[in-house]
């Protein structure tokens, strides 16, 4: 699956909708959260449409690696320290956009 015309992120990654890219590759984009809840909030997805952790498959290991791997990526290139990752996977654990994306959040600074 592409992408997913009703996904807000998928138009993020299409650039229908603007957004601050912090960093990008072939796989992987990472742009500010619009309601941060840290000094640093960055969202970090993949550029295929996932729903979230729930319907990954055996073929999503390579997509899932470029996404774990980014994090580092993303942590350099905006001079991150320490940092902490999250995932929710379903509404009731606070899933609300239905498209995988890893927070990356950090009591550091960055500038772009
Ligand atoms: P979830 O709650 O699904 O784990 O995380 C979704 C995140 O996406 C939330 O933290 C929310 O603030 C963020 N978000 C929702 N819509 C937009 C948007 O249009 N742009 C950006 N940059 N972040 C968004
Ligand atoms: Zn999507």
């Amino acid at each position: 699956m592409a992408a997913d015309k009703d996904c807000i992120f998928c138009k993020i990654i299409n650039k229908e909708i603007p957004s601050n890219i912090v960093f990008e590759n072939e796989q992987v984009l990472a742009f500010p959260d619009i309601n941060p809840k840290a000094k640093t909030h960055i969202l970090i997805v993949p550029k295929e449409h996932r729903e979230g952790l729930s319907v990954l498959k055996e073929d999503d290991v390579a997509l899932v690696g470029k996404l774990m791997v980014s994090v580092r990526e993303v942590a350099e290139k905006i001079n991150l320290g320490s940092f902490r990752v999250i995932i929710n996977s379903g509404s009731d654990a606070g899933q609300t956009v239905f498209h995988l994306h890893l927070h990356l959040l950090s009591p550091d600074g960055f500038m772009f």
